[in-house]
């Protein structure tokens, strides 16, 4: 049997850093919202035991280390049913350590795929305790939507559906390790922290300057010093008509936010130039 999938992309339309735990990860608190850029999936079931991936993508293994691959093999285990197999062939369409979410939103497609395909039943909260040993971001991706996250971004509320508005995505040739971010993060140089509370409420009222006044990413203080060009991507998308635009993640993707499809427009052709990787897409509801 065969399924194909998307697998979409997100977007921090907010991400606040509460503090530092115990264990090394920091508590969060972010507004996440799907976006349409995905990567596909395909699953193939197969009835010899293996896991195969498939995936040509330079930088991403096609192997055991593939995020894909864990989701997979740790499905199986808990289906206690060694005679389990897939081939999982993956079309990367998202940018790789861009603050996107690629690799969750794969892990994510290939436990929901394969919880049908293998007939196991798990129940959505069963998916997304499993999906959090993947990842934290990989909960979300099985939710989609717009959604509240806390603690490591496995607590969720989810929000309903904002008005659909059009998403321009700007990624420099530049990258940044997440861990590197969250090890230099110091509050002290933080200019701006998110109220999630007042965006939560104008995402629903659909006020635009609401959302703007709201919206902020903290580690934006970390990953602008790093690579001075996002200032620049952000300054320039407020200027070729975005009503409002930010890093998203720990980056290094810029993503701005147009009323229409003329200023999403504007936006791509204005800077596309300047970047490695540009898009345009809108807010993704659950299907
Ligand atoms: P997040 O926003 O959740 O931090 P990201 O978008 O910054 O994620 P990813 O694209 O998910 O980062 O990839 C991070 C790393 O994971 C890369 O170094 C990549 O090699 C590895 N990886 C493993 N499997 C995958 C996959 N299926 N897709 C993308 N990257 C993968």
């Amino acid at each position: 049997m065969t399924l194909n999938l998307n697998a979409p992309a997100k977007i921090n339309l907010s991400l606040d850093v509460l503090g530092r735990r115990d264990d090394g990860y920091h508590n969060l608190e972010m507004v996440m919202q799907t976006i349409g850029l995905c990567d596909n999936i395909c699953l193939e079931t197969r009835t010899d035991g293996q896991i195969l991936v498939r995936c040509s993508h330079p930088q991403v293994p096609a192997d055991e280390e593939n995020i894909a691959y864990k989701a997979a093999s740790l499905l199986k285990e808990l289906s206690g049913n060694m005679h389990l197999g897939a081939s999982i062939t993956i079309t990367k369409n998202i940018p790789v350590a861009a603050g996107l979410g690629g690799g969750s939103a794969d892990a994510a497609a290939v436990l929901k795929g394969l919880n049908f395909l293998w007939g196991l039943k798990l129940s959505p909260g069963e998916l997304a305790r499993a999906g959090l040993q993947l990842g934290a971001d990989v909960p979300f991706c099985l939710m989609g939507g717009t959604a509240l996250a806390r603690g490591i971004g496995e607590l969720l509320t989810p929000l309903p559906p904002p008005q659909l508005f059009w998403v321009v995505l700007l990624k420099p040739r530049e990258g940044v390790s997440t861990a590197d971010v969250y090890k230099r993060y110091n509050p002290a140089f933080v200019r701006s922290r998110p109220n999630n509370e007042a965006l939560i409420a104008a995402l629903a009222a659909g006020s635009k300057d609401d959302i703007t006044k709201a919206m902020a990413n903290v580690l934006e203080s970390v990953t602008f010093s790093l690579l001075p060009i996002l200032g620049h991507l952000k300054q320039q998308a407020l200027e070729y008509g975005a009503f409002a635009s930010q890093m998203t993640g720990s980056g290094p993707t810029i993503f701005a936010l147009a009323a229409d499809s003329r200023r999403a427009a504007a936006i791509y052709n204005g800077l596309k130039n300047q970047v490695d990787f540009a898009y345009i897409t809108t807010f993704k509801e659950v299907p």
